[in-house]
């Protein structure tokens, strides 16, 4: 049984003195990366189109924006598979057309229905549904449970990043619901 490392956290940003020795603490933000120490000095989008940004390392950066290949470039294999559920049937149509119209009921950001669509999960998911299906499909992508595999690893990332989407908007909505 392996448990989710929390090395994948994507975590929230920080700021901490950075390299504080012999001179004076400077602030300096640091990699948003859970974890790494390096300045973060690389913004990258938290999803495709949005004005909000993390700030990565350079290292951290790289891998995170191929990390994000996932939500523009389906694998051939699940292109074709897609396709073939569009040729089968309406649904997937209908829900590519909604995904492309429809942003829900208002209350979700872009970026949450990017994140909802990488889980699969329709705008009107409750906290509960996001919850499991990350649990589910970070689970299935474990690196530690595909040793080796890239395409699992990259969508792994997705995942971790997508969930932490949703997880910040909704701790926000809290937030101002108590306001
Ligand atoms: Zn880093």
């Amino acid at each position: 049984m392996s448990r989710q490392g929390r090395s994948h956290d994507w975590g929230f940003p920080r700021w901490r003195d950075y390299d504080g020795a012999g001179r004076a603490p400077q602030a300096q933000r640091l990699c948003d990366r859970h974890g790494c120490t390096k300045p973060g000095n690389c913004p990258a989008p938290k999803a495709p189109n949005r004005p909000e940004r993390w700030y990565f390392c350079e290292a951290h950066a790289a891998e995170y924006n191929k990390g994000w290949n996932y939500f523009e470039q389906l694998t051939d294999e699940e292109a074709a598979a897609q396709e073939e559920q569009e040729t089968r049937g309406q649904r997937s149509y209908e829900r590519a057309r909604h995904w492309a119209w429809g942003e829900g009921d208002g209350s979700r950001t872009r970026a949450e229905l990017d994140a909802l669509r990488l889980f699969d999960l329709p705008p009107d998911t409750d906290e509960a549904a996001i919850k499991a299906a990350h649990r589910r499909m970070a689970k299935e992508n474990h690196p530690d449970l595909n040793p080796g595999n890239t395409e699992a690893a990259q969508r792994f990332q997705a995942i971790q990043a997508a969930y932490e989407i949703l997880k910040s908007a909704a701790e926000q909505r809290a937030q101002q619901q108590k306001v």
